[in-house]
């Protein structure tokens, strides 16, 4: 039975996972992040987080077949470069090589939002779901689109940047430099901005109890938290950012429709009531075909997701 490593390459830890073909991790070991360090030393670096998970679980180097690896970043597994990352010294940087020469092995590459979404269609709950989206809303909101258990990310790995689809003619200005994307009214950066901006318009909504009158304090769980307390400002809050972010699950349903969209990242731990059900119903009402509907359902696999599938990544592309 062979073995694979997945390594989830984030802004402030490095994880690397031994997983068995079912997507199972079986060890995992992680390490913090040293800002400082150049390509060249990250890689390498990798390489032995790789080598200490394949010992800490006793299989031998011979035995892994592939290593993946998730990073923040625009891929070109093709050549194995990775062409420029947000938070990681990475630019035009030949990454696989970099890593085969610490350990000569297979190296694939995805971009994180990509293997959450071959973690969640092998181990979680896209399970055998076609075609299967899984969308993070976190800083921003990745994308992941799998089809018969394969990745479909276009013809240079830039596909599905579901994120920066326009929903707003000179709407909001986006960090890619267009106007009106999905991100800046579905991310958890969107809802904390309306949750402050509420806040400033309601000097008496328990919003500021909630962060403990520091509007620095917002985070993405806090409008969630004054709704449930039966705040108005918080409940309005809440139905404009739902109604941002319904617009791009409408979207992708009407253009790809998924048997399933699974939703990943700290906000979709909102409890339903709040977050899936009127998520539900507002998706509902925008789907072109009623009969056929996407199933829209949290993520299963947490922070997990992005080992199982980068260890999984030479299964799905
Ligand atoms: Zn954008």
């Amino acid at each position: 039975m062979g073995h694979y490593i997945g390594i989830d390459v984030g802004g402030t830890n490095l994880v690397a996972g031994l997983v068995d073909e079912t997507g199972r991790i079986l060890d995992k070991v992680s390490h913090p992040v040293d800002k400082s360090m150049t390509a060249e030393a990250l890689c390498s670096e990798l390489a032995r987080l790789a080598q200490k998970v394949c010992e800490m679980g006793a299989v031998d180097y011979k035995n892994i077949l592939a290593v993946g690896v998730g990073l923040p970043s625009q891929v070109d597994n093709d050549s194995g470069m990775v062409i420029r990352s947000a938070n990681m010294p990475f630019e035009n940087t030949p990454f696989r090589q970099l890593f085969q020469k610490e350990w000569d092995i297979p190296v694939y590459l995805g971009n994180d939002a990509n293997c959450a979404a071959i973690g969640e269609y092998w181990a979680g709950a896209a399970k055998d779901c076609s075609p299967a989206v899984v969308v993070t809303l976190g800083t921003g909101i990745g994308g992941g689109l799998i089809v018969e258990g394969k990745l479909v990310a276009g013809f240079a790995g830039s596909g599905m940047e579901v994120g920066h689809m326009i929903i707003q003619p000179n709407g909001n200005l986006c960090g890619c430099g267009n106007r009106g994307c999905w991100e800046r009214y579905g991310s958890a950066t969107a809802l904390i901005q309306l949750t402050q901006l509420e806040m400033e318009r309601t000097p008496d909504s328990v919003l500021w109890e909630l962060c403990e009158g520091d509007r620095y304090k917002v985070q993405g769980r806090t409008a969630f938290q004054g709704a449930r307390l039966g705040d108005p400002a918080a409940k309005r809050v809440l139905n404009v950012y739902l109604q941002g972010l319904s617009i791009g699950l409408i979207n992708l349903i009407n253009i790809l429709q998924p048997e399933i969209i699974c939703l990943g990242g700290g906000i979709s731990n909102a409890e339903d009531d709040l977050l899936l059900d009127p998520l539900r119903e507002l998706v509902a009402k925008g789907t072109f075909d009623k009969s056929n509907p996407t199933r829209l359902e949290r993520a299963s696999l947490g922070n997990d997701a992005g080992v199982v599938g980068a260890a999984l990544l030479c299964n799905s592309i």
